[in-house]
């Protein structure tokens, strides 16, 4: 159409020319952004070919002379009106397209969001299902196991021929490893489903030192190595603010490590400040031992890793373990705001220090009683009721109970509990928390409330549910301690110490 108008509006010299430009500017600004460049394209195409006929044909062109201003007004009304039509409906259909665009984005944003919220749900419940399986499973593997540990712990207290000593002894590590197996397992499963709380606590840190430096001692000992200990305290605030336990277990894990994997030669324990941030400190262990292969240094700082896995020759000097020391140690710092970092000589030794915020503490520490575990302490003339439904558990209970020199009787739960008692006072009840009938918590409850006796017992939980959470039920409960299963002497020991000396 744009043809006859050129030429009979005199060609690149007449109106047309802005009119196109005029045209092709509206088009292309209400066209979608995909078809811009086509329309620029036809455009530029006609105009070129437009203009070249008129170079050849020169004839063609008709100058508007006189009357044919008409045909330019006619013409640009004619045009304004294709373009104000053309701009209008591409508005609609662009707008209509948009919305379109925009409610199907819409939908599927929503049911993608469905879909994830439907998924976070699933995860969310795989993820509390694997928590509560692990937790069962801990507690049905921690229920014949405190049996075991019970019975070996009972063993001490005889005197075995060698050969029976050596099979005790091999009894004895067996379990202990498995506890350590069964506690690591569960620890990250409660790490993963963020259910490890820390708590900061006033810590005393030179108290804190010691008891891992005994740790470590009496450890050396038991592995029988040619191992010198040395520790030292730096500049330090006598007191600070930490989650003990957890870091109990960050050192436990180390220090262990650093007497597995020495044979001979120096285990040291370095607590200071941090130079380079005088808001941290540092505890550093160091070794003399094997060392870790450069290639490896990077290996065993992922999940899960030992060397052993990559080289057997660990395996044969029989240092292998099960590769969740470190996982757990970097898990816990990480929580605590910390790091861990390790450095290493191939056979020189290895150096693995945990940084952590450091808070001065200005509150003293209360010092908890100091329990001189060193033989077997005798509590004459104290009164205990086991509550427990397990009948081996009962009997090692008891047998650890007598030796202590405790008198005790039994209840199969929690009822039998409430009727005996209502017969016999006791200085403390041992009170399971899994029972038929009235459970451990329930059973706390209606004895503190009908307080049938008076003074009312000690209520100690002895339980194989040993989550943050069940300890935190027995306490609300009113109960007086937690003792977690497997127990042992020296732990029983020491509640029983508590209990009777809070009264
Ligand atoms: P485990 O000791 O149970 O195998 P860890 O997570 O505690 O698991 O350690 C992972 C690996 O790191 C170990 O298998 C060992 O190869 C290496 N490792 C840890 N501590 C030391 C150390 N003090 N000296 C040499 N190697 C070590």
């Amino acid at each position: 159409m744009s043809f006859p108008l050129w030429f009979l509006n005199g060609g690149a010299n007449g109106p047309m020319a802005p009119y196109l430009i005029l045209l092709l500017l509206m088009v292309s600004f209400t066209a979608g952004r995909k078809q811009q460049s086509t329309i620029v394209i036809v455009y530029l195409v006609s105009l070129i070919v437009l203009i070249s006929a008129e170079l050849m044909y020169p004839s063609l062109v008709w100058e508007p002379i006189g009357g044919t201003k008409k045909v330019v007004i006619m013409a640009g009304l004619f045009f304004a009106s294709i373009g104000a039509a053309v701009l209008v409906t591409s508005f609609r259909i662009n707008f209509l397209r948009d919305r379109k665009k925009l409610l199907r984005a819409q939908s599927d944003l929503m049911s993608t969001n469905l879909q994830l919220e439907y998924a976070k749900k699933e995860s969310d419940k795989a993820s509390k299902a694997k928590s509560a399986f692990l937790a069962s499973v801990s507690h049905e593997i921690r229920t014949p196991l405190n049996s075991i540990i019970g019975a070996i712990d009972l063993l001490k207290l005889h005197d075995l021929k060698p050969d029976q000593k050596m099979l005790f002894q091999l009894m004895n590590e067996s379990s202990e490893t498995l506890l350590q197996l069964l506690t690591d397992v569960l620890d990250l499963s409660k790490i993963e489903a963020d259910k490890i709380k820390i708590r900061a606590k006033h810590m005393h840190i030179s108290d804190f030192v010691k008891n891992m430096a005994n740790f470590t001692e009496a450890l050396i000992i038991k592995e029988k190595k040619e191992i010198e200990f040395k520790y030292s305290i730096g500049d330090l605030p006598s007191s600070i603010l930490t989650d003990e336990v957890r870091l109990t277990q960050i050192l436990t894990n180390l220090l262990s490590n650093a007497i597995k994997y020495t044979q001979e030669g120096k285990v040291e324990l370095v607590v200071a400040t941090n130079k380079d941030n005088p808001d941290e400190l540092f505890f550093c262990v160091s070794d003399t031992g094997m060392g870790i292969e450069p290639e490896n240094l990077e290996f065993i700082k992922r999940p899960f890793n030992q060397v052993s896995d990559q080289s057997k020759e660990r395996e044969n000097e029989g240092e292998s373990g099960v590769g969740l020391g470190l996982t757990i140690t970097r898990s816990l710092l990480r929580l605590m705001k910390g790091r861990l970092i390790i450095s290493s000589d191939f056979g020189v030794g290895s150096r693995f220090t945990a940084y952590l915020p450091l808070t001065p503490s200005e509150e003293k520490q209360v010092t908890p009683p100091i329990l001189n575990v060193t033989g077997i302490p005798k509590f004459e003339g104290i009164s205990a009721l086991i509550v427990e439904d397990n009948k081996f558990n009962q009997i090692i209970l008891q047998r650890m109970l007598e030796s202590l020199g405790v008198d005790c009787d039994i209840a199969n739960n929690g009822l039998e509990c409430l009727s005996i008692w209502q017969e016999r006072n006791y200085d403390l009840i041992l009170m399971d928390l899994n029972m038929p009938g009235l459970d451990g918590i329930e059973t706390t409850k209606r004895i503190l409330k009908d307080a049938v006796h008076e003074p009312i017992p000690k209520i100690i939980a002895v339980t194989a549910n040993v989550l943050d959470q069940d300890e935190q039920r027995c306490l609300d409960a009113g109960m007086h301690s937690f003792l977690p299963k497997p127990i042992t002497m020296a732990e029983l020991s020491s509640r029983i110490v508590a209990a009777t000396a809070d009264s």
